[in-house]
């Protein structure tokens, strides 16, 4: 277990926070993992919850991007009250999402922070060629790396709104319909990452359309 020191936090929407700590000489991970944290409190330091890194293990400091639930007294709230100079616990580390090639990414909402991993390591290795992202949130104000994602995807970033109408934006569901009219081929990759009901849906829509099971890639 690692005691990290918070080096920069701050709201990057009206709920999510990015955390920036130090990274422990010697320590390494892969794009995709994640670890549990909890916060050096005690009354908090064992109640450890899981998320993803979204820094590269290139970089000096490590970064995480998370949503916090201020109507639930949990972990996120307590995260969401930390400052500069407080303390943070890694405990184990994990494997959640693997890069395993071209494909289509489906995020909802905070389940962009394993793609934002993957996209930046591609970015960085100049592959992004092949990789297309349909990113679903309720309204604009929801999305997190906006600018960062329209740099590195370009026309292959979408984005779907479910309750807000915004000019220049698509405001509907990313669901069956959807896909079918935006993706030409059922034959390739597929990963999703978002809250339940998202994942199962769109697999079984995904499926529905063509997909071949071992094509798809969940959380
Ligand atoms: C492998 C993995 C990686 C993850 N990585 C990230 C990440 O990088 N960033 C990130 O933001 N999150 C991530 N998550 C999700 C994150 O772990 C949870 O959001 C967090 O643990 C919530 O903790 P909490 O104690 O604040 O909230 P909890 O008390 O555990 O509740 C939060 C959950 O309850 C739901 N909820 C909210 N209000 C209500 C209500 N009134 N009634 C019922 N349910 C409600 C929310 O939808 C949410 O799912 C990850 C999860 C997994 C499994």
């Amino acid at each position: 277990m690692h005691t990290l020191k918070i080096l920069d936090t701050h709201y990057i929407t009206h709920d999510v926070k990015r955390f920036v700590l130090e990274k422990p000489k010697e320590f390494t991970y892969r794009t995709g993992q994640a670890a549990h944290l909890s916060v050096n409190l005690p009354e908090w330091k064992d109640k450890a919850h899981p998320f993803t890194f979204t820094s590269l293990n290139e970089w000096s400091k490590l970064e995480f991007t998370i949503k916090i639930y201020d109507d639930r007294q949990g972990v996120t709230h307590q995260l969401g009250k930390l400052i500069e100079g407080d303390e943070i616990l890694m405990h184990d580390v994990f494997d959640t999402f693997a890069y395993k090639g071209p494909g289509v990414f489906l995020a909802g909402g905070a389940g962009i922070t394993p793609f934002m991993a993957i996209f930046r390591a591609l970015h960085a290795s100049d592959n992004m060629r092949g990789v297309a992202l349909l990113y679903s949130n309720k309204t604009s104000k929801d999305i997190i790396y906006h600018d960062e994602l329209t740099k590195i995807l370009g026309p292959a970033y979408k984005n779907v709104f479910t309750r807000e109408g915004v000019i220049g934006f698509r405001e509907r569901r990313l669901d069956r319909d959807f896909l079918l009219e935006t993706i030409g081929d059922f034959d390739q990759r597929f990963y999703i990452c978002g809250p339940k009901d998202f994942v199962t849906n769109l697999k079984d829509a995904l499926i529905d359309l063509g997909a071949k099971q071992a094509s798809l890639i969940l959380e």
